[in-house]
């Protein structure tokens, strides 16, 4: 035996990988080694010699089908089929098949690699995930089923309030007792409007949140929201105003997302704009078909570094306008992300700190519907 042949020899007995060599002719193993012998729980003996089909592989018809597509093809080509182990585990196994070119013979080469510990790592971390995606839904379900359950005590409690602070069936008499009952009041609306975020985030986190969408008009949804909020304007001396173009096209979307989109995007513009400051509200039609919402302001603005975390739930920016901040829940962003993303629209930001702010909301061009036509029952195609 030449020395490179014998080098040969002991690399094959050597590798921890179980080989076999096959006669694709007459499906008999001509080699085995040791690693082989260790997968298949089989002396070499009862290895060399013997079928291909007696191995105990789960399914020998797809074992044979591989070493004819590498034996016509030369290409080597795997499959992982299930084989016998030791202790009669049943076991993943990856097996290669390439063709061997010998001189008077062609052969088989099968490389067999135990995967059973990759596939275990496989299904535990799809089980994680699948555990880790139910209790996220449940925990949505729950925030839902209990903000739900909130609002009715709490609508009692704001209605009480509202009745008693209006002296409905007589003075409170006190001034004390007054004081506190328009505390009950604003700390009672703001509560409700927590619960009311929780409950649209939740809702949409748990998949139930099913927009009503139709052909939608940007401009009017963008009027609504401007009048609900102009009085809030003037009290804080702001100048509020619109950009709409008249010729827009409609928008197939749900009007209520989009101006509670709006009303977020505004009422944000307002606590965050000192007096004097202005806010402009506007929707246009992009080179790309793509329709675009937005709020701009001139306000305190927001640093770079931010521009991701805002749209995060319950996040809030340290801003010097403490007082304005405090009537915030940090809510109001992820919601406007949310329901432009059941949109499939980009909400996105830009800010230069201490000059203003500008939040825009970008729909897919599909979702333009073309022509502004009366006619039109759904998306542009
Ligand atoms: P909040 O209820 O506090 O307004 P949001 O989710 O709407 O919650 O906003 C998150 C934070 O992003 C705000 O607390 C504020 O710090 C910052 N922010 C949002 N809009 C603006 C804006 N127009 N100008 C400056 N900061 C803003």
């Amino acid at each position: 035996m030449s020395e490179r042949h014998k080098r040969f020899e002991a690399i094959f007995n050597g590798m921890h990988l179980a080989i076999l060599v096959v006669d694709p002719q007459s499906e008999i193993i001509t080699d085995a080694n040791p690693a082989a012998q260790d997968l298949l729980a089989r002396p070499t003996a009862a290895l060399v010699g013997q079928k291909i089909a007696e191995i105990p592989l789960e399914d020998s018809l797809k074992l044979r089908q591989l070493m004819q597509k590498a034996s016509r093809q030369g290409d080597a080509c795997s499959e992982t089929l299930h084989c016998l182990g030791a202790d009669g585990k049943v076991l993943p196994v990856e097996i290669y098949a390439a063709l061997l070119e010998r001189p008077r013979r062609r052969l088989i080469m099968l490389t067999l690699r135990d995967v059973s510990a990759t596939k275990e790592a496989q299904m535990k971390l799809m089980q994680a995930r699948d555990a880790a995606e139910f209790s996220n839904r449940a925990k949505s379900q729950f925030l839902a089923n209990m903000s739900h359950e909130l609002r009715t005590p709490l609508n009692a409690i704001n209605g009480f309030a509202r009745i008693m602070a209006d002296g409905l069936f007589g003075p409170l008499e006190n001034e004390k007792y007054e004081e506190y009952m328009q505390d009950i009041i604003d700390s009672g609306a703001h509560l409700l409007s927590i619960i009311n975020d929780i409950l649209d985030i939740s809702k949409v986190e748990a998949g139930q949140m099913d927009l009503r969408e139709e052909k939608t008009s940007l401009p009017e949804v963008v009027q609504a929201a401007v009048a609900l909020v102009g009085n809030r304007a003037k009290q804080s001396e702001l100048t509020l105003s619109t950009a709409l173009d008249e010729a827009l096209p409609s928008l197939w979307a749900d009007p209520r997302a989009l101006k509670q989109i709006a009303l977020n995007l505004l009422s944000n513009a307002i606590k965050f704009t000192p007096r004097g400051g202005e806010i402009e509200c506007g929707a246009r039609l992009e080179a790309d078909g793509s329709m675009l919402l937005y709020v701009a302001d001139t306000g305190v603005g927001i640093p770079e570094k931010d521009y991701q975390t805002i749209f995060e739930p319950f996040s809030q920016l340290d801003h010097d306008l403490a007082a304005e901040a405090e009537e915030g829940t940090g809510l109001g962003l992820a919601l406007c992300k949310q329901l432009a993303g059941l949109h499939g629209a980009e909400i996105g930001v830009i800010s230069e700190v201490g000059k203003g702010t500008a939040v825009s909301v970008k729909f897919p061009p599909e979702r333009t519907i073309s022509g502004r036509s009366k006619g039109g029952e759904g998306p542009a195609a």
